[in-house]
């Protein structure tokens, strides 16, 4: 078992190194094949300073050519995905959720693997949002693609009624985008709230939408406070829908269920 989550781990640490290089490309219209160049010096990085964190450590966070300081994102990102694997992988075998055990139900062995490719698509969007303030449309469609696969295993009332769980979630979004003159959220939050909704059925949304507003609006208001930022300026709504759709994946139900006892 703990040779698994140490492979897993590695997996990660892998995996983030790619989310780091997808990160960095996709926003600027760059090219995914090809080697990575320092973007300092643009001198190509051999295989060796690719390896995830280790040799961000061995050569004391500096390039090999130019001694630049290598941003701390890449082994952050690196160490952030490795991370999510192992909690997803622990958490896949803990929680008895309902959306766990449609998936086991739906897709068997292939269940958590599958659950780690949606994990990649929020970490990736996230970083995305986070720097650039843009969920891209390619990601987007991604990640509609793997939201049409659960479904189209699933049976076709469930489709249905997600597919119409969606659509609410997109008017109330599109509804908020317009009165809000687009500063509340970006019309790529729009779309994704449709996908991630389809994704999560009734009443999971619920305990989505609860915690991306309120996780929204509390750190809002501290950056706010701490002056980081102000009213108007807008930072990007995309990483508070994503992260609130993973936890309401392993949590939502426990969540709904505390919501029903105390009231
Ligand atoms: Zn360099």
């Amino acid at each position: 078992m703990l040779i698994l989550y140490f492979l897993l781990s590695l997996l990660g640490l892998v995996v983030g190194s790619f989310l780091t290089m997808l990160s960095y490309r996709l926003p600027r219209g760059l090219s995914i094949l090809g080697r990575s160049v320092c973007p300092l010096c643009h001198k190509q990085i051999s295989w060796y300073q690719n390896i995830p964190v280790f040799y961000f450590i061995l050569s004391g966070g500096k390039c090999g050519f130019c001694k630049e300081a290598i941003s701390l994102r890449y082994p952050l990102v690196e160490i952030i995905t490795a991370l999510f694997f192992l909690i997803s992988a622990y958490l896949w075998g803990l929680s008895g959720s309902n959306l766990v055990v449609v998936w086991n139900a739906l897709l068997g062995n292939m269940s958590l693997p599958f659950f780690f490719l949606l994990t990649i698509f929020f970490l990736l969007l996230t970083i995305i949002d986070f720097e650039f303030q843009i969920l891209p449309d390619k990601i987007l469609f991604l990640l509609m693609l793997l939201t049409t696969l659960v479904l189209l295993l699933s049976p076709s009332p469930t489709v249905l009624f997600n597919l119409f769980v969606g659509f609410s979630v997109f008017i109330f979004f599109l509804a908020i985008y317009l009165l809000t003159q687009k500063r509340g959220m970006g019309f790529g939050d729009v779309k994704m709230s449709f996908i991630l909704s389809s994704l999560l059925g009734f009443p999971n949304i619920l305990i989505w939408l609860f915690l991306s507003f309120l996780s929204g609006a509390v750190v809002g208001l501290f950056l706010i406070a701490i002056k980081k930022a102000s009213f108007g300026k807008s930072i990007p709504f995309g990483p508070f829908l994503l992260i609130s759709a993973w936890i309401t994946f392993f949590f939502g139900d426990m969540i709904l269920g505390w919501y029903l006892v105390y009231n």
